[in-house]
């Protein structure tokens, strides 16, 4: 609704005649309106345009300028072009009306006016333009608004198309990090079973389509990781991932399983021989050394290699027969490689029925301790015993602790085994003092316990202890404790403190195996070890090889110099005694004293001691 206030309107009227002039303004002025008048033409013009008018009543008859050209021009100027003109004629006039219009006049009154209807159409005037000017003033004000929204929506428009390319981003990322592996930027392995299933697929349909996976596993990677840190481990399986793919082929995929693990998927060889030659070109640029960090490191790897064949249909049967053939190479040695066969196939089978068997065994009391004494050479008196597991199978007889300890290592179940035997070498060690109480030598009897890594790292292991030394009421003075090198180069951390807390609790230390693991003289002196025990292999060798020889020599020497006491394991000849003696060596073990015993052929010996035990023989 437009209001109409004619009190702010202003009208200019223009007529020749002053009494036109007169009544019209009475008139109007007497309504509200704000009257200005003009007598001719020109100076209508004039008044229009220095104070615009909100409408003006045009006389179309009048000297020089008629109304006709006063409204063109009115017209013409855009100041005043928006003006509405009412043109008045006379009763003579001809009043052209198309005229009127053209000229842009809004309307037209006659005269004789009739005052009613010169107010009526006024005010129709006033109200029209007035709604025009509110239209007009409407539409800026959508405009603006629309202007505005525009922009607003071009700003949204701009950071959603931002918001879109950032996710598409992320979700490439997404999807490329759900598909390698972080550190090296290689495949991971849910890559390299995508493009194995595809490679398996392709043999389906083209049996001259041939593929290879190979598994590759560095060698002594942990023992580089732990000594050297995680940061030179990380850099190493950088540096080899580099090396295997210089190695391959443009369709060839070389991806991470994780640790130290690398799958190679050769897609689409010729022969067998292309993934051997890749295998043999890997095991050779991996002997030279990797600069790391100023360190020259040597590594090397062993790769099992699996070719094609009709009878896998998915890449894990795949994977899991590479993996078998590399833990074959190994066995065999490590730094090779090894092609998969069925036969493999079943020995693996084989250990996981001996696993099963061994988790039973554990159930039905199938395992035993043997005792194997140790003898000081000083005065050929024995001084304790090595406990060694047994395994006593129904119908498999006997099964060597050498077979069955790596895989209760690797499954965890050496936990529960080292348990139990722990308790009970305690036992026996605290029964025997007390039957031999009064055999001072024997009260004195030493236990030596084999201890897997693994068992040192449960967080519960010193509670367990001391449960143990409790309810056998075994002071811990009388246990040592065989560990291997491979347990000291842990990193600073529970393996360490556990260490410390052992003895507190005067429980000594021995280094098992020494000689064939990766040690290192600061590892040595980190913790007060009692002994280091020669391994057999050296002993073995002693006579017939001068290398042997030197090595322990040199072992025993640095028993010495480090405080230590050396002890031979595997001493089976008078002559490697005879020499051990000269060297200087302070304990040894073997066949040529006595075999890991039962505990009942212990007691007999035990039981007649001394004289059972005359070892001067051996002088
Ligand atoms: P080891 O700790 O180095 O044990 C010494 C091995 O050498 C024993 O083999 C022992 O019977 C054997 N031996 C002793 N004297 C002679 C000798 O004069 N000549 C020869 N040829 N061998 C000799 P065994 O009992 O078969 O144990 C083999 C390995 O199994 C042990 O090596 C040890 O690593 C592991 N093991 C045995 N018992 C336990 C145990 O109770 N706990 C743990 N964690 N490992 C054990
Ligand atoms: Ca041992
Ligand atoms: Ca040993």
């Amino acid at each position: 609704m437009i209001s109409f206030v004619a009190k702010n309107t202003s009208i200019l009227v223009v007529d020749d005649i002053a009494e036109n002039l007169k009544i019209l303004a009475k008139t109007l002025t007497a309504q509200g309106y704000q009257v200005r008048c003009a007598t001719s033409g020109l100076a209508a013009l004039s008044e229009a345009s220095t104070i615009i008018p909100n409408l003006i009543l045009l006389d179309i008859k009048m000297p020089n300028l008629d109304g006709y050209q006063v409204c063109r021009r009115l017209k013409a100027d855009a100041r005043t072009r928006d003006i509405p003109v009412i043109f008045l004629s006379a009763l003579d006039d001809i009043l052209d009306k198309i005229k009127a219009f053209e000229v842009g006049g809004a309307d037209y009154i006659s005269k004789p006016f009739q005052i009613q209807e010169v107010l009526v159409r006024v005010k129709n005037q006033i109200a029209l333009q007035s709604a025009i000017a509110k239209i007009s003033e409407l539409n800026q004000e959508l405009e603006e608004r629309v202007q505005q929204r525009t922009f607003e929506l071009q700003n949204v428009n701009q950071r959603l198309l931002q918001e879109i390319g950032r996710r598409k981003r992320i979700q490439q990322q997404l999807h490329h990090d759900a598909l390698h592996d972080e550190l090296t930027g290689l495949p991971n392995r849910t890559l390299l079973v995508e493009q194995t299933e595809g490679a398996i697929q392709r043999a389906r349909h083209d049996p001259s389509y041939m593929y290879a996976l190979l598994f590759i596993d560095l060698d002594r990677f942990k023992v580089i990781n732990d000594s050297l840190g995680h940061l030179v481990g990380d850099r190493l399986l950088v540096a080899v991932s580099d090396v295997f793919q210089e190695c391959l082929r443009e369709n060839d995929l070389v991806a991470r399983l994780g640790g130290d693990e690398f799958v190679i998927l050769l897609d689409g060889i010729r022969d067998p021989q292309n993934a051997i030659a890749i295998g043999e070109r890997i095991q050779q640029k991996l002997r030279s050394p990797f600069k790391l960090k100023d360190q020259n490191i040597f590594t090397s790897a062993s790769i099992g290699i699996v070719f094609s064949s009709s009878h896998y249909d998915n890449a894990s049967d795949l994977l899991r027969d590479a993996d078998i053939a590399m833990y074959r190479a190994k066995a065999k040695g490590k730094a090779r490689y090894e092609i998969f066969d069925r036969a493999m196939y079943y020995e693996t089978l084989s250990l996981i029925e001996l696993e099963n068997n061994l988790r039973l065994a554990i159930k039905r009391d199938q395992l035993l301790l043997h005792y194997q004494p140790i003898i000081s050479l000083k005065d050929n008196k024995l001084v304790g015993f090595e406990a060694l597991i047994r395994w006593h199978h129904p119908t498999k007889g006997n099964i060597s602790p050498v077979e069955f300890i790596p895989i209760a290592e690797d499954t965890g179940l050496i936990l529960e085994i080292g348990d139990w035997l722990l308790r009970k070498a305690c036992q026996q060690l605290r029964q025997w003092q007390q039957k031999y109480a009064a055999v001072p030598q024997l009260a004195l009897l030493k236990m030596n316990i084999n201890l897997a890594s693994q068992q040192l790292q449960q967080p519960l292991f010193i509670e367990r202890l001391d449960q143990i030394l409790q309810e056998t009421g075994l002071d811990g003075s009388f246990l040592k404790f065989e560990i291997t090198e491979s347990v000291l180069i842990e990193p600073e951390g529970n393996i360490q403190n556990t260490l410390r807390e052992i003895r507190k609790r005067k429980i000594k230390l021995s280094i098992d195996d020494f000689g064939t693991g990766y040690s290192s003289l600061n590892y040595l002196r980190r913790f007060p070890i009692d002994n280091l025990k020669i391994d057999r292999s050296f002993i073995e060798q002693m006579n017939s090889d001068a290398e042997n020889l030197e090595i322990v020599r040199v072992i025993i020497t640095l028993a010495k110099t480090l405080g230590m006491d050396a002890v031979s394991e595997g001493v089976e000849t008078p002559q490697q005694l005879q020499q051990l003696k000269e060297l200087g060596c302070k304990f040894a073990q073997g066949y040529l004293f006595a075999e890991p015993l039962s505990p009942k052929v212990v007691e007999s010996m035990l039981g007649k001691y001394p004289d059972s035990f005359d070892l001067t023989a051996y002088n």
